[in-house]
């Protein structure tokens, strides 16, 4: 028979957006030593503005910010629309791309014209040692933002350096899991420098940058190995395997279709402020049936 505290708990949680697939998940919230928040939409507002294009040979800023808006037309991510809002209000003409892929974890490639032009991380531009002629965009990293290279045919001709924001419930929801003695961490495949500064703002116990798709899941058992039972807070196709090595998965706002199968619980509205929710409330009622 279901305990009738935890069947009001998660009545309670239902209208709260709360929703709790099983209850043992519900229950080993309480006995959480650690979360892992995946951090761009989660912890930040995911809306990234375009701060300053870098002209790196070949292209002019608008250029090759126009470069950069052709492909990431074609995809979802925060930092594709938040190039493409940069490029429309620079009123920059877009082109249409070729064929397009997504690469996983480092960013987009297509087809423009003649050339092969890709969108890409910082560690990308380093594995395929591409030279970069200017030091701007890494002082702009360092400064805390997040920098994307535009590449044509090998070639890196310009980079974009992006902001986004802090979420101001990210910190009282930190404030609130600390409070139950909870670490807080945070997961994410942006530079070490942008972790460093978000970790830094928020108070977090401890980060992991630069970490690719198929690798977030290790990530998560290594938290494990630590002796910790660890909750894994995400949004996107890649958190899923994540969200799954978890003890517990929590899907959180629209989700992916992906994440929300993967996850324990899901939080229907996009507030890491119910992460701390389900915690206390999980502590509460699991401390009236003793
Ligand atoms: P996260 O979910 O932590 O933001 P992702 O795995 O989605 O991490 O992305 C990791 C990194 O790959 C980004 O910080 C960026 O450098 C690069 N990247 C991913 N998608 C894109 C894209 N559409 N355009 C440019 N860069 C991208
Ligand atoms: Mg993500």
């Amino acid at each position: 028979a279901v305990p009738l505290v935890v069947a009001v708990s998660t009545t309670k949680s239902a209208k709260n957006g709360l929703l709790i697939r099983d209850r043992a998940a519900f229950e080993r919230a309480r006995d959480l030593d650690a979360i892992v928040f995946d951090k761009t939409g989660t912890l930040t507002e995911g809306r990234f503005g375009v701060s300053e294009v870098v002209a790196l040979g070949g292209l002019d800023e608008n250029e090759a910010l126009a470069l950069a808006a052709a492909l990431e037309g074609q995809s979802e991510h925060p930092i594709a629309r938040g190039i493409v809002r940069g490029a429309q209000d620079r009123g920059l003409t877009i082109q249409q791309p070729g064929e397009f892929r997504n690469l996983p974890g480092e960013g987009v490639e297509a087809e423009v014209g003649e050339a092969t032009v890709r969108v890409v991380s910082p560690g990308y531009v380093e594995r395929q040692g591409l030279a970069v002629n200017s030091d701007r965009p890494e002082r702009l990293a360092a400064d805390g933002h997040t920098v994307v290279y535009v590449v044509r045919d090998n070639e890196a001709v310009g980079a974009v350096a992006l902001a986004d924001i802090v979420r101001e419930e990210s910190r009282q929801a930190i404030d609130r899991l600390k409070a139950l003695g909870i670490q807080c961490m945070m997961l994410t495949g942006d530079s070490q420098q942008v972790a460093r500064s978000v970790a830094g703002e928020l108070g977090l116990d401890d980060y992991f940058a630069e970490v690719l798709p198929d690798q977030k899941a290790k990530q998560i058992r290594e938290v494990k190995d630590r002796g910790l039972t660890v909750a894994m807070v995400g949004d996107g196709v890649n958190d899923a395997p994540a969200l799954v090595e978890a003890d517990l998965g929590i899907a959180i706002g629209a989700g992916t279709d992906v994440a929300v199968e993967s996850a324990d619980i899901v939080l229907v509205n996009s507030d890491p402020r119910d992460v701390a929710a389900v915690a206390e409330l999980s502590a509460a009622t699991y401390r009236k049936m003793i």
